[in-house]
C-alpha cells in the first residue's frame, strides 16, 4: 500500500454522513481512492469489483446492516479490514461487531477517530499482506529446496554435530539424506536418519573436520575413500544452522582411476623415452669408434696398397668408404638428437640476433657454395637454451639453402608477436614441399628425396622439433611446390608467463 493511495469502500446511505467521513479523512491528511455504495446490491458489485484496503460500514441501512455487511465482506474479501460507523452502538453490538471480526468501530457522534482508526486497519493490512508475501516467498524457496534435495545427482546430507557436557564434538549424526547419496554409499535412507556416525560407518569419520567446519563457520572439501569400500568420493561440508552442518558428496571413483592410470601411463611413457634416449646416446656414441676404425683402415689399405688394387677393387674401396660416411653422419645426427634431453627451464637470456649469426658464420662454406643471401628483421632476446636455439636456425636456414631452387636461394628470418609467444618465420624461395609430406617431414629419418639429389639424414627437422618443443613450443611449415617453404616455430616470450 505504501507509495499509493488506499482505496476506501464506504457504504453509507445517508449522503450528510457520507460528507462527514469525507471530511473527516481529509481533515487528518488521508487523500483515498474512494467507492462509495448506499445499498446491499451497489455493496455485492463493488466487492465484486473491486479490491479495497479498508472498508467502512455504516451500521445501520434500510433492509441491511453492518454485521451482515461485514459477513458478505469477509466471505468475498476475506483480507479487507472492516470498520463498523454508527450512530448510536450499545455495548452489546460492540461486542458483536468485535466479535463477528471487525478490526474496530467508531461512533458517528466521536468521528475524530474515524482517522486514527482507518490509518491502523491499513496499516494492519499492509502488514498481513507482507506476511503473506513472506510466506509465500517462504513456501516457494522450501519447494525449490525440497526439489533440488531429492532430485539432486549429488549426494545431499545434513547432519546435527553431537558434543559433550564440556562442549567437545563427540558424534555426529544424518537427519535428513537425499536419494542420491542413499545410491551413492549404497545404503537406505532409513538406516541412516538419526543413527549415530560412530554405528554407521564403524566410527565417526571426519569428525574433526566437521567440527572445524562447524567452529570456523567455513567450508572445507576433502576427498573420502571410507563412506564406501571400494570407492571415493569429494565431500563438501559447510555450517547450514547452529549445530547442523551439511555435506555435498560427489562420486569421483572414476575421475580418480584415470588419473592414477594417466600418471602411470605418463611415468612409463617417461621411463621408456628416458630408456630410448639412452639407449639413443650409447649406440650413437659407441658406434663411432668403429665406425672410425673402418674409416683408418680403409684409409689405410688405400694408402699402403692402393697401387696393388685393380679398379675393381678401388671401386669397392670407395663405396666402402662412401658407406662409412654416411654412417658416421646418421650416427653424430643421431647422437644430437638424443642429446637434446628433457626439458630444462631455460634461464640464459638469448639474443635471437646473436644466435643466427652464429648459425650462419656455421654455414658460411654453404652459403658461399650457394651464393645464398640472410636476410632478418630485429629479433627479440628471449629465455632459451642458446646452443639448442642456435643448431635450431642452423638446421632450418641450411635446409632453405639446401633445398633451394634454380635461383639463388634467399632466406629472410622474421618474427612476430602473439599472445604470449614469439612467432619466428624462416622463409625461402626454395623447391616448396606438398601438402600430404608437410608432417611427415619433422619425423625421424622422413626425407623427400634420395641421397644423389639432395645429402642428408632425414634427422635435422627432428632435432629442431625436439628442441623447439622442449622449449614450450611448436614447429610447422606452410609451403607450396615450387613457391618456397615457410618453417614457423613459437617460443615463449617469456615476459608473460
Ligand atoms: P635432411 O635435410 O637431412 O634430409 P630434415 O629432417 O632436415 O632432413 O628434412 C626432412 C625433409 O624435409 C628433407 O629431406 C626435405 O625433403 C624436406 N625439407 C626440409 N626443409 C625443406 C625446405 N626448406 N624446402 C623443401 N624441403 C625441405
Amino acid at each position: 500500500m505504501t507509495g499509493r493511495r488506499p482505496h476506501i469502500l464506504i457504504l453509507e446511505d445517508s449522503e450528510s454522513d457520507y460528507v462527514l467521513a469525507m471530511r473527516e479523512l481529509a481533515l487528518g491528511g488521508l487523500n483515498p481512492e474512494i467507492s462509495w455504495v448506499k445499498d446491499r446490491s451497489a455493496f455485492l458489485q463493488a466487492l465484486e469489483s473491486s479490491d479495497p484496503d479498508v472498508a467502512l460500514l455504516d451500521h445501520s441501512l434500510p433492509g441491511f446492516d453492518g454485521i451482515s455487511a461485514l459477513k458478505m465482506l469477509q466471505e468475498m474479501r476475506p483480507d479487507v479490514p472492516a470498520i463498523i460507523v454508527s450512530g448510536a452502538i450499545g455495548e452489546e453490538l460492540a461486542i458483536e461487531t468485535m466479535k463477528a471480526g471487525a478490526s474496530d468501530y467508531v461512533l458517528k457522534q466521536r468521528i475524530e477517530r474515524l482517522v486514527p482508526v482507518t490509518l491502523r486497519a491499513l496499516q494492519e493490512t499492509e502488514q498481513l499482506l507482507a506476511r503473506r508475501r513472506a510466506e509465500e516467498a517462504l513456501l516457494e524457496s522450501r519447494k525449490r529446496y525440497e526439489a533440488l534435495f531429492s532430485s539432486s545427482s549429488e549426494g545431499i546430507c545434513v547432519h546435527e554435530l553431537m558434543r559433550d557436557e564440556s562442549g567437545r564434538a563427540v558424534n555426529y549424526r544424518p537427519l535428513n539424506v537425499n536419494p542420491a547419496l542413499e545410491q551413492m554409499i549404497g545404503m537406505r535412507k532409513e538406516m541412516m536418519v538419526g543413527a549415530l556416525a560412530s554405528d554407521i560407518y564403524g566410527s565417526p569419520i571426519h569428525l574433526e573436520r566437521f567440527a572445524r567446519v562447524m567452529e570456523t563457520g567455513e567450508s572445507a572439501s576433502f576427498e573420502d575413500t571410507r563412506l564406501r569400500p571400494g570407492k571415493t568420493f569429494l565431500v563438501s561440508a559447510f555450517p547450514i544452522e547452529p549445530g547442523n552442518f551439511a555435506t555435498l558428496v560427489v562420486d569421483i571413483t572414476y575421475r580418480k582411476e584415470l588419473e592414477m592410470q594417466l600418471e602411470q601411463r605418463a611415468e612409463e611413457l617417461a621411463r621408456s623415452n628416458d630408456e630410448l634416449q639412452q639407449f639413443a646416446y650409447v649406440a650413437s656414441h659407441d658406434l663411432q669408434e668403429p665406425l672410425r676404425m673402418v674409416f683408418s683402415y680403409l684409409a689405410l689399405l688405400e694408402k699402403r696398397c692402393g697401387d696393388d688394387l685393380d679398379d675393381r677393387a678401388k671401386e669397392c674401396i670407395y663405396y666402402a668408404k662412401e658407406g662409412a660416411i654416411r654412417a658416421r653422419d646418421l650416427v653424430q645426427d643421431l647422437l644430437e638428437y638424443s642429446r637434446v634431453g628433457s626439458r630444462t627451464k631455460p634461464s640464459e637470456m638469448a639474443d635471437m640476433e646473436r644466435l643466427l649469426g652464429l648459425a650462419c658464420r656455421n654455414l658460411r662454406e654453404l652459403i658461399r657454395e650457394e651464393g645464398a643471401v640472410i636476410d632478418h628483421d630485429p629479433l627479440p632476446r628471449l629465455p632459451a637454451d642458446e646452443a639448442q636455439i642456435t643448431a635450431l636456425l642452423q638446421n632450418l636456414v641450411s635446409n632453405a639453402i639446401k633445398f633451394h631452387g634454380p635461383g639463388r636461394p634467399e632466406v629472410r628470418v622474421s618474427c612476430c608477436e602473439e599472445g604470449g609467444d614469439w612467432i619466428f618465420e624462416v622463409r625461402d624461395n626454395g623447391i616448396g614441399i606438398r601438402m600430404e609430406d608437410q608432417e611427415r617431414i619433422f619425423l625421424l629419418f622422413q626425407r623427400l628425396h634420395t641421397r644423389e639429389e639432395y645429402e642428408g639424414t632425414g634427422i635435422g627437422l627432428a632435432i629442431a622439433k625436439k628442441i623447439v618443443e622442449r622449449h614450450g613450443g611448436r614447429i610447422w611449415v606452410d609451403s607450396r611446390p615450387g613457391e618456397g617453404s615457410s618453417f614457423y616455430f613459437t617460443l615463449p616470450n617469456g615476459c608473460s608467463r
